[in-house]
Order: structure tokens, then C-alpha cells, then sequence
């Protein structure tokens, strides 16, 4: 089914640095994860809350609810995005530890295209690969 609206959840603490500038612009310009979206998708960003991600559950709920009484759009037409700050080592922070608990309450509140990334950092990819963040998770 085809995307009609993308949600961004971005990790809380990456927020109080971050304007979400970098996300915003790839979501409009059609990069990085947003490469292939149509023109016409509608978008809107959240935080996570806060660690330990709980607050995901009612930011969905409320977004819900606003989506059935003004929109026609259903669940399965949206993806929602993990912010790259959220689901990738970087420079500032590592992967969130607590991304599969998130992931469990989107499920939860009937979201299924679940998407990690956002704006793709060229440099950090090259450092990813060159193996220079280190990952608690591995
Ligand atoms: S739960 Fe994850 S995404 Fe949310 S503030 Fe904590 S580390 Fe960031």
C-alpha cells in the first residue's frame, strides 16, 4: 500500500541538541531513507519522550486519533521512521538501547512499516563502515 504519511520519531536527548533540521530537509528533498516517497506524502515528527521510549504509546495514540477525525489515511499508508539518531552509532550517541521496545509499542498501537533511518549523514556512514563508532550493542 502506498506511503500517504510518514511520521519521524526522533530520540529525545539527540532533540536537545538538534533541531531536526537534517531529517526535515530529507524528507522534503527525497533523500536518504525518504528516497522514493511521493510528492503528496504528508509528514510530522515527534521525540520518543524520553528513555525509556514509554511515551512513544500515547504520542501514537494521540496521533491516532487526530489522523481518523481529519484525515482519511490509515495506519497501513503510514511509515513511521527511527530517526538516524535513534537507530544508528554516530558521532553523539549510540544506538538506542531501548529500539525493540519501541518498535513492540508501534506494533502494539497497529503500525507495520516500521523504517530505520532518517537523514543519512555520508560521513558517519563512512565511519560506520570503517568500524570507527564503537556499539555497546554488539
Ligand atoms: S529511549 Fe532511545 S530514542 Fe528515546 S531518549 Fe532514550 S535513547 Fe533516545
Amino acid at each position: 500500500m502506498a506511503v500517504k504519511y510518514v511520521i519521524i520519531i526522533q530520540c529525545d536527548i539527540a532533540h536537545r541538541r538538534c533541531s531536526g533540521f537534517a531529517c526535515t530537509k530529507s524528507f522534503y528533498n527525497k533523500e536518504g531513507a525518504f528516497e522514493g516517497c511521493g510528492e503528496d506524502v504528508q509528514y510530522i515528527s515527534f521525540t520518543c519522550g524520553g528513555c525509556c521510549g514509554k511515551g512513544v504509546a500515547a504520542k501514537l495514540e494521540h496521533f491516532s486519533r487526530h489522523l481518523k477525525k481529519h484525515t482519511t489515511v490509515t495506519k497501513e499508508e503510514i511509515a513511521i521512521h527511527l530517526s538516524s539518531c535513534m537507530a544508528t552509532d554516530n558521532y553523539h550517541y549510540d544506538r538506542c538501547p531501548h529500539i525493540d521496545y519501541i518498535k513492540g509499542i508501534i506494533s502494539k498501537k497497529g503500525y507495520s512499516n516500521v523504517v530505520e533511518g532518517s537523514y543519512i549523514s555520508k560521513g558517519a556512514e563512512k565511519k560506520r563502515e570503517e568500524g570507527k563508532y564503537h556499539s555497546y550493542n554488539a
